[in-house]
């Protein structure tokens, strides 16, 4: 268990790597496989002893061996979020491949861990892309479909629990319609991006259940609003400053994904419900 997590933590700071690339490569259109990385300040091809993740940057104290050109502590730290990001994911997703009873129920849970994995890399991309320029790219929110419906439903099917799949539905399609009214109704709140991103946000938290549905989707507003009013507060921001909400959607459906059912059952607790 320990060398699995070890190997997914590692293959987390390999793709953080690539995730520097798509960041600054996808908002401008260009290639990610081609040309290979330079250094912006001397354009020379970066080898591979100095693009090892992490490793190269801290060996080179942060500096190109060419030129010296300082390079931004921001590269380390992407592959080392998504490091630790696959660590999380598998440290929590991983046991049930483990411990599951029947061959079929193990490959459900690889197939579930993969699109975990997979929405962590893009969370991370799109976070920093929405941060950078205020966009989601369809470029890599449109595939987020596919790759998830593919994942989910084969886990589903080949884990003899296809009832998972009506929540996912029903989350994929009710989040789309909550998000285009809100983007309809505040046009300078929420974007076209948003919304079509809402949609396979929802679709993996209603595989997940009700709880994370409700708690992914509410938990976004909750962080989102709260970073309004503080921006606000300190005056750093006026209420027409164009906050991206991405960041907020992904984090939030984390928190569902992670947490879902016991902060569901806290607040029902708390309102008095159960
Ligand atoms: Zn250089």
């Amino acid at each position: 268990m320990i060398a699995v997590v070890g190997v997914l933590g590692a293959l987390g700071l390999a793709i953080g790597s690539f995730l520097n690339v798509v960041i600054y490569r996808v908002p401008n259109g260009l290639s990610v496989v081609r040309p290979a990385s330079a250094c912006p300040g001397c354009d020379t091809p970066i080898q591979g002893r100095d693009n090892v993740p992490l490793l190269s940057w801290l060996l080179l104290g942060g500096r190109c061996r060419s030129c010296r050109m300082r390079i931004s502590a921001r590269y380390p730290a992407i592959e080392a979020v998504t490091g630790l990001a696959f660590v999380g994911v598998a440290l929590v997703f991983a046991p049930a491949i483990v411990t599951a009873d029947s061959p079929a129920k193990a490959v459900a849970a690889a197939l579930v861990l993969g699109a975990l994995l997979y929405f962590a890399a893009i969370s991370v991309a799109l976070t920093m892309i929405d941060v950078d320029v205020h966009r989601l790219p369809n470029a890599i929110v449109y595939p987020a479909y596919p790759v998830l419906a593919v994942a989910l439903v084969a886990a589903a099917i080949v884990g003899g629990e296809p009832g998972a799949l009506l929540p996912a539905l029903i989350g994929a399609a009710g989040s789309l319609l909550f998000y285009f009214i809100l983007a309809f109704a505040y046009p300078g709140g929420m974007g076209l991006g948003d919304v079509k991103l809402a949609g396979a946000v929802g679709m993996l938290l209603g595989f997940f259940g009700w709880p994370q549905l409700a708690v992914g989707v509410a938990a976004a507003f909750v962080l989102g609003g709260i970073f309004g009013v503080v921006l606000i507060a300190i005056r750093r921001g006026g209420r027409k400053t164009g906050i991206p909400f991405g960041p907020w959607m992904l984090l939030g459906a984390w928190i569902g994904i992670f947490a879902g059912e016991p902060l569901a059952q806290a607040y029902l607790t708390l309102v008095g419900i159960r």
